[in-house]
């Protein structure tokens, strides 16, 4: 038992914990890296601290600063936490289409909240070119800049996937996780083949994201749709840039539901991105064969989707099947 010295050490260090539905699904060893232990309970708290960090270092952030950062809402919360421990204001733009509970969380924790319409990226309206614009018009502000500062995956290059190496004592034959910024995919992808080449290093995208495509074809194309936050994403970000990605996988929400629901069973309540992940990483153990060993991310808590993804009438409404313990 250790005694943390500050705060902020909280974040990163979670638990691996072996998965035991994926892994007799797919014959392999699954196993999820738990970032819904995070104290912003999302992976995100690692790169908001990291970014925050950064941005000290260089003289960009100075006592009394502002945080401006456009965010689907994890990097937001994470954002707010360090800027509390750390004495900056923090003001987060978000697409007012993400659930109300990540928007409740943000106030909560003292952001300032800009909700913006949904819109695609080439519109000067998307929530990431807001950000940037009101960082610019902020005194004292920086633009934290997820997607393309790299601040964001050198927090999985120097944490997640030390940690990941550390805790499967030197022995991986795969990771995979779907991308946002792909901070997590470049990150632990780049870090675990600087300990072992021969690990395979797999995309899981959820339609409506690009990515598949890219590293299948060789072009940026989207097909179909997801309702799964905080992943999916249509271009090369700087943070992507280099990922060392071997194979590729899509899945679709209802695989990922599927998954959601088999983690509920093992006393895990997490997001849709997790169910996509451990979707990605059943097929991947597939692939590498029986006893391989697999990693992947449980992004975040699923009692941040309340409203969306554990709502019946949410769920009726996105033409998707509910769990069937939200019946009674
Ligand atoms: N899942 C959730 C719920 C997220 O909020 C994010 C962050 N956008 C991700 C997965 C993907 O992480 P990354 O930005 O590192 O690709």
């Amino acid at each position: 038992m250790t005694v943390h010295p500050n705060t902020l050490s909280l974040i990163g260090n979670t638990p691996l914990v072996r998965l035991a539905g994926p892994s007799e699904a797919s014959g392999a060893e699954i196993y999820g890296k738990c970032e819904f232990m995070n104290p912003g309970a999302s992976v995100k708290d690692r790169a908001a601290l990291f970014i925050v960090e950064d941005a000290e270092e260089k003289g960009q952030l100075q006592p009394g600063g502002t945080i401006v950062e456009g965010t689907a809402g994890n990097t937001g919360i994470g954002l707010a936490l360090v800027g509390n421990a750390k004495g900056y204001r923090t003001i987060i733009v978000m697409p007012e289409t993400q659930s109300r509970e990540k928007m409740d969380t943000l106030r909560a924790l003292g952001a300032e909240l800009v909700l913006v319409p949904a819109a695609p990226y080439s519109n000067p309206g998307h929530f990431v070119h807001t950000s940037r614009r009101l960082a610019e018009e902020t005194p004292g502000a920086i633009w934290a800049n997820q997607f393309d500062n790299i601040a964001n995956r050198k927090a999985h290059i120097v944490g997640t996937s030390e940690e990941i190496w550390a805790q499967m004592d030197g022995r991986v034959d795969g990771f995979t996780c779907a991308a946002g910024t792909g901070g997590t995919l470049a990150g632990v992808g780049l870090g675990l083949k600087q300990k072992d080449e021969a690990i395979t290093i797999a995309l899981t995208d959820p339609y409506g994201a690009a990515l598949y495509n890219f590293y299948a074809h060789g072009e940026l194309k989207a097909e179909g749709s997801s309702v799964a936050e905080g992943i999916g994403q249509g271009r090369i970000t700087a943070n992507l840039d280099g990922a060392p990605i071997d194979t590729q996988f899509r899945m679709s929400d209802a695989e990922g539901m599927h998954w959601v629901e088999k983690l509920m069973s093992e006393g895990l309540c997490v997001g849709l991105s997790t169910g996509i992940n451990v979707a990605g990483a059943v097929a991947l153990g597939r692939q590498l064969g029986p006893g391989s060993r697999i990693v992947t991310i449980l992004c975040d808590t699923g009692l941040r989707y309340l409203s969306t993804l554990y709502n019946r009438e949410w769920l009726l409404a996105k033409g998707l099947t509910p769990f069937p313990w939200l019946s009674h």
